[in-house]
Order: C-alpha cells, then structure tokens, then sequence
C-alpha cells in the first residue's frame, strides 16, 4: 500500500518544477496563468504516461505492472480533463499554435477512447457483451494494430511540443523553455532506449521442447544462454520468436510453469492469432525475453509465514500457481484449486499428484472440470483457511474477478485476495 501511495505521489509531484518555475518567471495576468498550469500538467501528465508505458522491471517489483498501467491509463484520463479545461478558457494569437493544440486534443481523446475499449479491462471487464464485442473487432483491430495507434500519443506529444514553443508568452522564458525541453527529450530518451536498445540486453534462450499438452494447449521449453538469476516463483516474461516464419517477433506474457531458472517452462492455451501459430515453430528456433515481472513471490514472503495458500487457477492460468507450488509445497500448507474445461484438459494431474505424495498432503490440489462454484469453496477449503489464507487467482479477466467476488461473499477479506489477469 505504502509502495503505491509513493508510486501515485510520485505522479503528483512530477508536473510541479515545470508549474513553479512558470510561476516563477513569467508575467502574465494571473488568471491566465492558472490555465495555463493545467496545459503544462497535462503535457507532464502525458509525459510520465509514456515513461510507465516502458514498464520498467524493477519498478514492476515496486508496485506490479497493473499498478504502472492502472496509473498509465489514469493519467491519460486525467490529462485530457485538464487539457480541454485549458484550451477551452486560455487564448492564443497563433493560429498555428491553436490548431496544433486543439490536434492534439482530439488525437489524445481519440486514443484514449480507443485504448479504454481495447487495451484496458475497464469496460469489457465489467460486461459479457462488451468483451464479446471487443473479441469481433479484434478479427479486424488486432492487438499489434491497437498498440500502434496507442503510439499516436507520440505524435500527440510532438505537437504540444510545438505549440508551447510557438506561444510568446511561453517560449520568452529561457529558463522555463530548457526544463520544458529537458522533460520532453529525457521521456523520449527513455522511450528510445526502451523499444530500440533495451531488447538487446534481454534474455536469450533457444526453444528446446515445444509440445502439446491437451487438444489446444502448448508447452513450451526455452533453454537460456544465461541463467535467469532474478526469476522469482508467479512470475512471467514477455516472450518474442526470433526469425519464426510461422509467427510475428510480437512480444506476448506468458507466466513460468516451474521454479528451473536456466530452462523455462511456459504452459500455452491456443486460442488467438499468435498462439494458434505455435504449434508450427521450430525446436532451436531463438527468443528474446522481456522480464521477470510479477510479486506473488514477495507477497507470499510478507505474509504470516503460517498462513495457508490457497491457489486457484483457470486454465492455463495455473502456470504462475504451479511455480509458487513449486517453490512451498514443502514448506507451506497449500491448497491448489484447478478449473479445467475438460477432463483431458487437466494436464497437470500427474504432477499435483507428485507433489501431493511428496508432502503428505500439506498440499491438496482439486481439479474441477468447469468453474469452482461458492458451494464447491465452502466445501474443499477448511474454515480456518477460509479465514487466515492468502489468495492467489489467476485466470482470464471476467473468471477472476467473479471468483474474487465469490471469496469476499465467503468472507476471505480483499486485503487477502492477490489475482494476476491474463489480459492486458
Ligand atoms: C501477466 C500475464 C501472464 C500470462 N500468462 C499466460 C500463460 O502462462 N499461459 C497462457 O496461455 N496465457 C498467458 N497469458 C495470456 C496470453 O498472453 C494471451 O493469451 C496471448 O498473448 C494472446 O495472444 P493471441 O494473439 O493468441 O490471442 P488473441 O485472441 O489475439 O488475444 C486475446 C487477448 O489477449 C490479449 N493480447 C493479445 N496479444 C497480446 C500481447 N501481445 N500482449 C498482451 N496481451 C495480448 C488481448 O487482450 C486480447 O484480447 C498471460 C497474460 C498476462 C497478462
């Protein structure tokens, strides 16, 4: 909580030098001057989104990568309110100037309309017919397409650039233009370094196994050139095939099956563009991986050292679970909840059953073909772990968050509940 209460004064305070040094050295009516403070902390505001959108790592373990994109997207939301403020009751002599900053308004309102829809769960989380809806356009507006037209941003920021620098009663101002500027190219260095330098100093690894588990999932074994040495258990790497005809070089997250840092299990489903195509890459074929993310790791480690886990996984959605299973079985009571879709789907009872044996049944896994319903809860888990577990739900968006609602209705309080969506 603290971690985040930092993360969001962080975004507070940004805006502030460019707002206090304009306060400081320029002489227009003070009136003026208040509207112009929201343009400069919207273009800040815009500024720091794009900076998050580069999801460092190591501010990921911070605070968790919904954390960076929850506030991503809020500071999109929040600039474009200060923005319209600001152009509708500053003026301006440049025609220029004012096109450019009215664009730029209707470029970022556009983006982040379209982005709410596609890239964030804020809406088609919270309705059956809108995600529907959302999977019909994506046959046409394909996830790589979505994260292209996110990039106008770039050019959003490109034109406020030049607005502010066509505005005498901004531009007259050395001191204030060079820290202006200074934001500008310090966002857009990072941006460089991230998309065109960064990648070449990510893991590497050639793909050893890649088989199938089930009628449509996959598993996928990536032998590292260097161990993985930060690799926590829960965690997962945006993945990109090198040189595949089969399938784009598209960065994709997919979470570690096991606790093995040189070799890296990955547990697959099939049901999009991209994944359909794995089944046809090739053994030796190379990955690059962005990553780790993820803190399940070191939200197990800051809990009760007593208090039970209690993992429910969807799908292919137990792939993090079975790493953290992996890594406590032997330490920690356990009990690990599988929703499969069908019976052949349950490609991991072999390996429950391992560990099942393995600890005396410290750990208990049940498999259900189909959802876990209240009644199915109540009944597996025991009320002292009802009362005492920390929760772990991973699973596609609409499943996770009802089985969140269904463990607040038997009582497992939110502060208890850590889930990872698998969407984003
Ligand atoms: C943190 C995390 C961990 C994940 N771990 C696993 C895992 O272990 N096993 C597994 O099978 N799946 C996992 N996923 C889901 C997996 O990343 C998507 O299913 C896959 O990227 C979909 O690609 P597609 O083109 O085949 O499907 P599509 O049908 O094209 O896409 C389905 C949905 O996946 C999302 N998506 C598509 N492309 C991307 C992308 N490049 N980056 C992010 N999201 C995208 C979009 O929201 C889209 O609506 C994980 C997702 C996240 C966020």
């Amino acid at each position: 909580m603290l971690h985040k209460l930092l993360f969001w004064g962080f975004a507070v305070v940004f805006p502030l030098p460019l707002v206090f040094t304009y306060d400081f050295v320029a002489t227009v009516p003070p009136s003026l001057k208040f509207y112009i403070f929201l343009g400069l902390i919207a273009y800040a505001w815009w500024l720091l989104s794009i900076a998050l959108s580069v999801r460092p790592s190591w501010l990921d373990r911070f605070v968790g990568l919904p954390s960076i994109y929850g506030l991503h997207g809020m500071l999109g939301v929040l600039a474009i309110a200060l923005a319209y403020v600001h152009s509708d009751y500053s003026y301006s002599p440049s025609q220029l100037a004012r096109d450019l900053g009215d664009w730029a308004f209707y470029g970022a309102l556009g983006v982040l309309c379209y982005s709410v829809f596609f890239l964030s769960g804020w809406l088609v989380d919270r309705s059956k017919l809108l995600l529907r809806a959302k999977g019909l356009l994506e046959t046409v507006f394909r996830h790589r397409f979505t994260v292209w037209i996110h990039r106008i941003n770039l050019v959003v920021v490109g034109m406020i650039w030049l607005h502010a620098h066509l505005l005498v009663r901004v531009n007259q101002y050395f001191a204030f233009m060079t820290l202006f500027d200074l934001y500008t190219v310090t966002v857009l260095a990072i941006y460089t370094w991230k998309k065109w330098i960064a990648p070449d100093t990510f893991l590497r690894g050639s793909i050893m196994i890649n088989d199938a588990l089930g009628e449509s999932t996959r598993r996928v074994c990536v032998d590292l050139d260097s161990k993985a040495a930060t690799l926590r258990p829960g965690d997962f790497f945006f993945l990109s095939f090198e040189g595949s005809p089969s399938v784009s070089g598209e960065w994709h997250p997919f979470s570690v099956t096991d606790d093995n840092q040189k070799t890296l299990t990955f547990t697959i489903r099939q049901h999009g563009d991209f994944t359909r195509r794995l089944d046809r890459v090739e053994v030796g074929t190379r990955v690059r991986l962005e990553g780790p993310f993820g803190r399940f790791e070191s939200i197990v480690q800051n809990r009760d050292r007593e208090a039970p886990l209690v993992l429910i996984g969807m799908g292919a959605g137990v792939s993090a679970l079975l790493s953290l299973a992996a890594a406590h079985h032997t330490s920690r009571e356990i009990h690990l909840l599988w929703a499969v879709r069908s019976p052949e789907d349950a490609y991991f009872r072999d390996v429950l059953k391992e560990y099942e044996a393995a600890t005396g049944s410290r750990l208990r896994a049940t498999v259900n073909v189909g959802r876990f319903r209240r009644e199915d809860l109540v009944g597996i888990l025991p009320a002292e772990v009802i009362a005492k577990g920390a929760f772990f739900i991973v699973g596609p968006n609409l499943a996770v968050l009802a089985n969140q609602r269904m463990l607040r209705r038997i009582g497992v309080s939110a502060r208890r509940i850590h889930q990872e969506r698998l969407t984003m």
